[in-house]
């Protein structure tokens, strides 16, 4: 990897921030300093859209689709073939076990598979118009655009945003998250060798209040695409607006899995469990909510309970089901809603172990079922961002709409159910992005447009929506009387 504080990759090179400033590292597993990035802000941010502006309006664009297209699918080669080095180096940084780091990986080599074959499939369109007008639309690449990204997956939402960025034409700059972005470092490398030019991928690391804020507010950029907080979100899209740049925005989310009383509750209970522990709950489509059936609640909170009772937290190394949190921060957090739940006298159904090899600094939190809770309380309605779940019965098919769209956000649902017409009431009423019946996907599935309505953010990424985000189309009219 670069140099410790070498962090900072504009117009093809490395360097330090003004002034050398850095920013410690934590290993969420131990809790201990492990690297530090470099520390960049307005003036890093500036030279980054400087030469982002410069390879659009040169190089990359002057690069024919089919070309663009090869050089993210080479990149989509590389990045498989340092798979484990990338894995080691993102459960390392984010505490995530072993095995989802792997996965991680292997979805982040696909996103450029899956954008660099897209990026010649990418056709325009003719409209008939008055007699002797030939009308073409053609897609266009908005330009600059900025990309300010979290810690929970760093190395796949690269890919998920840089890959289609790219593909559709446009130049980017990078804002990591300033709590792990390391395997973000390692891929702009093989992003370098691979041979994308100088300018077309830019990074600058350093603090969302610095750098983030420096690239939200800019006056020369297109389009602006977000992952994080509800909170920052708000301030993303102000910012933006004063100078009229759109944005995508996925913002996370309080997603519900509807258990019915048809339910096949043997291949449900798994996939129930792995939503809320998957990334020790830190994934916006997080399964943090499970709404049952009341004629089979008791029943089925016992069998879900015995599952939680056996999952087991530790250092990312041991590869177990759950991982720490992020950060100190993020485990008070989580704690702080156990905390007042307990106060509000709501039952703690289950909890999974703590695993002996979990050193004592490390962000732990043990992945905990509470039930039945009232939607009205924050436990219900808030996102807790941890491996947090709670249940909460329903009579019917309404009471179900009712509660599962009864939060401010509207980011994912899975519904259980053998009833092939409810799934499809169920798909249709459930205002969220994704629905998925008798299965669930937090934070997988490439091809498939992902984004939330109210909360949970606005515009779709993943699959050809994002293309079609990362363009827009322009019209044009030509006479030929
Ligand atoms: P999370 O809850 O995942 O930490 P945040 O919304 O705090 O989400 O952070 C997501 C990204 O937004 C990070 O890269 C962070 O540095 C950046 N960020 C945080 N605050 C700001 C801000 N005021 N302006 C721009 N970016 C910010």
């Amino acid at each position: 990897m670069c140099a410790d504080v070498n962090t900072i990759y504009i117009n093809g090179k490395w360097s330090a921030a003004q002034g050398a400033a850095t920013i410690p590292v934590n290993e969420p597993s131990t809790g201990e300093v492990f690297a530090h990035i470099s520390r960049g802000g307005k003036p890093e941010i500036d030279a980054a859209v400087k030469a982002a502006r410069a390879a659009f309006e040169g190089v990359w664009g002057s690069t024919a689709a089919v070309d663009r297209g090869r050089l993210l699918s080479r990149l989509g080669l590389k990045i498989a073939e340092h798979a484990e080095e990338l894995a080691q180096i993102e459960a390392r940084d984010t505490g995530k076990a072993l095995k989802l780091a792997r996965s991680d990986i292997a979805a982040t080599a696909r996103y450029f598979e899956y954008y660099g074959g897209a990026a010649d499939k990418l056709h325009g369109d003719t409209i008939p118009f008055l007699e002797g007008y030939q009308v073409m639309i053609v897609r266009e690449p908005r330009g600059v655009a900025g990309h300010i990204i979290p810690w929970n997956y760093p190395a796949q939402m690269f890919g998920r945003t840089i890959a289609a960025a790219l593909a559709a034409g446009n130049t980017a700059v990078l804002k990591p998250a300033e709590e792990a972005c390391l395997s973000i470092l390692r891929l702009t490398e093989l992003a370098h060798e691979t041979g994308i030019p100088a300018g077309v991928l830019n990074v600058v690391t350093g603090y969302g209040e610095e750098a983030g804020a420096a690239l939200s507010s800019h006056d020369d950029i297109d389009f602006l695409s977000f992952t994080g907080s509800p909170e920052v979100g708000t301030l993303i899209q102000k910012a933006a607006a004063d100078n009229h740049v759109p944005c995508v925005l996925e913002l996370g989310g309080k997603s519900p899995q509807i258990v019915f009383e048809d339910a096949d509750v043997e291949k449900a209970l798994p996939v129930i469990v792995s939503a809320i522990i998957q990334n020790t709950g830190q994934t916006c489509s997080a399964g943090s909510r499970v709404l049952v059936q009341r004629s089979i609640y008791e029943e089925f909170i016992a069998a879900l309970a015995k599952r939680i009772n056996a999952v087991q937290a530790g250092p990312h190394g041991a590869d177990l089901d759950c991982g720490p949190v992020i950060s100190a921060v993020q485990r008070d957090r989580v704690q702080g809603f156990l905390d007042r739940a307990q106060a509000d006298g709501i039952q703690v159904v289950a909890q999974g172990k703590l695993d002996s090899r979990a050193p004592a600094g490390g962000y732990y939190v043990r992945p905990t079922l509470l039930g039945p809770v009232d939607i009205a309380h924050e436990l219900a309605q808030d996102e807790v961002f941890g491996p947090v779940l709670v249940a909460i019965p329903f009579d019917d098919e309404n009471d179900a709409v009712r509660i599962a769209n009864g939060t401010d956000f509207g980011l994912i649902a899975g519904v259980w159910s053998e009833n092939g017409a409810r799934q499809i009431r169920m798909a249709k009423k459930l205002r969220v992005g994704q629905v998925y019946i008798n299965g669930y996907g937090a934070g997988g599935g490439i091809e498939l447009p992902f984004g939330g309505f109210k909360r949970s953010g606005h515009g779709r990424e993943k699959g050809f929506e994002a293309l079609k985000e990362y363009t827009v189309a322009k019209t044009i009219v030509i006479n030929h009387k």
